[in-house]
């Protein structure tokens, strides 16, 4: 990656937004941006029976289902088709997914368009939907979900604080994080990605996208002045009109200017693929072999997993880290 391209460090200054969203909340300053324009926003989303797909919305209350981080496969659908038809109508469109979904849609497109802002997000890879599904019903037989948080704020900002997850239609704070999650503890340790995600050509310094968005790990938030507790987002502009976007950002967020190789520095994913565990053929065998169950058993066993050890962990968590906190 060129260490000139133009990088900041973003936080919505809209708090709901903030605390909807996985990292620093830049996306939605955009999406908001765009649909003011008239315009649509493509993004990802939980759809009926669990599945991701790639969505269109054309509304400010419709962005909600598109915060948030889904660790699994999105299926981009008729998506690509849908967006060339705006295109063709002048409809301006924001496109968000993996830096692979960009460059596929780019292609499709024969290459960039006017009324087109493409944004890729920084990338580890992702699971197929079959195995996600396998597990997560084992995970959560019986219940009606709907939706699942893989991030949840209010355990402040990281991977694996402890989801809330959506069944019934109402909001539950169900256990769901990788120390009673095998589905979450497997996508962590990065052995069940999707076969080409550990040869990612976009895990690096070409990106497809105007932009590129992730979580600013490893920034010196107290020297950038910035508070880190709800999140921040890294913002990369690789191109002239991603560049044009950093002022619309900028208005709407507490941000600063950073340099690119920090952002590199603190993101593996911006210098190289995850790398392709050995255990993943043997976990993926045995999966399609003897179903999910008998590995979950087998996680169950080595870890001795208790729901009622993690929920009262969390309770101390949240007792303790505002008292933490003061004596900071
Ligand atoms: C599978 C996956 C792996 C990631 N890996 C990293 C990483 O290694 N390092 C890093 O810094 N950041 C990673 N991110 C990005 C990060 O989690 C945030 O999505 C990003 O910083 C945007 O945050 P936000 O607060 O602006 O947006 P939010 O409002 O939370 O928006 C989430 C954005 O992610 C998109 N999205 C959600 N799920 C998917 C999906 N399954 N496929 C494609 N797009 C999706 C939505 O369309 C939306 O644009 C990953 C995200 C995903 C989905």
């Amino acid at each position: 990656m060129d260490a000139k391209v133009p990088c900041l460090a973003v936080i919505n200054d809209s708090r709901d937004d903030l605390m909807a969203s996985s990292s620093g909340g830049v996306f939605s300053i955009l999406s908001r941006h765009v649909l003011a324009e008239g315009g649509v926003v493509y993004g990802h989303a939980f759809t009926e029976g669990l599945h991701v797909k790639c969505v269109r919305v054309d509304s400010i209350e419709g962005l909600d289902c598109l915060r948030g981080s889904k660790y699994v496969q999105s299926d981009m659908g008729d998506a690509m088709r849908r967006i060339r038809d705006d295109l063709r109508v002048g409809t301006p469109v924001l496109f968000s997914g993996t830096p692979c979904q960009v460059d596929g849609l780019l292609s499709f497109l024969d290459g960039g368009h006017d009324n087109l802002i493409t944004v890729d997000i920084v990338c580890h890879g992702v699971p197929s939907w079959e195995f996600f599904k396998d597990c997560i019903d084992a995970e959560f037989a019986g219940r009606d979900l709907v939706e699942l948080r893989f991030r949840d704020k209010r355990e402040g900002w990281g991977c694996g604080g402890g989801g809330t997850v959506l069944h019934n239609h109402k909001m539950k704070d169900v256990p769901f994080a990788p120390e009673v999650s095998y589905y979450y503890k497997r996508f962590l340790a990065g052995d069940v990605y999707r076969e080409s995600c550990y040869r990612c050509p976009y895990a690096g310094g070409e990106r497809p996208g105007d932009l590129t968005m992730g979580d600013f790990w490893g920034i010196d938030s107290a020297d950038a002045g910035l508070d880190s507790r709800r999140g921040i987002s890294l913002v990369l502009a690789n191109s002239h009109k991603g560049r044009e976007l950093l002022p619309v950002i900028k208005k709407s967020s507490t941000w600063a200017e950073r340099d690119a190789l920090e952002a590199i520095a603190g993101n593996d994913q911006l210098r190289h693929p995850t790398p392709r565990p050995k255990e993943r053929d043997v976990i993926l065998k045995r999966w399609r072999e003897r179903g999910i169950e008998s590995l979950e058993d087998q996680y169950k066993r080595e870890t001795g997993h208790s729901v009622v050890r993690w929920r009262v962990l969390r309770s101390l968590k949240r007792v303790f880290r505002p008292l933490l906190r003061r004596e900071d």
